[in-house]
């Protein structure tokens, strides 16, 4: 049966659960996935390292309320997150490692009140 090779575009022939035409064409084609993908999570990683570090510019005494501007005016990416803590009055906190934040519910969401992690780990 005749395929192309998705690496090198060639021709091959083979068992119906050979993928590549060559050893070589296999790997190469492995390696740069495994370098695309550890290049997404690095990418991800930046973005939440940096988050955090926006969080703990914007809140060094572990209290803070900040307009949204601010946070926006330094890169501050809202989508990212470690994780979320709902508190028992269902309040809910995103972090970015152990900055946490609460976009308030009032005046159109501009406020941002920041906390920073305490004993709190989950
Ligand atoms: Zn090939």
């Amino acid at each position: 049966m005749k395929r192309n090779c998705p690496e090198c575009g060639d021709e091959y022939t083979g068992r119906i659960d050979k993928k590549y035409c060559s050893a070589a064409c296999r790997a190469t084609f492995h390696n740069r996935q495994n370098a695309q993908n550890l290049a997404f999570q690095r990418n991800v990683n930046n973005i939440l390292r940096h988050n955090r570090n926006v969080l703990a510019e914007l809140n060094p005494d572990g209290k803070a309320n900040v307009r949204k501007d601010r946070m926006i005016d330094r890169g501050f990416k809202f989508r990212y997150f470690t994780n979320e803590y709902r508190t028992k009055n269902d309040t809910l906190y995103h972090f970015c490692y152990d900055y946490g934040y609460r976009v308030e519910d009032d005046k159109d969401k501009e406020w941002v009140f920041l906390i920073k992690r305490q004993e709190y780990v989950e």
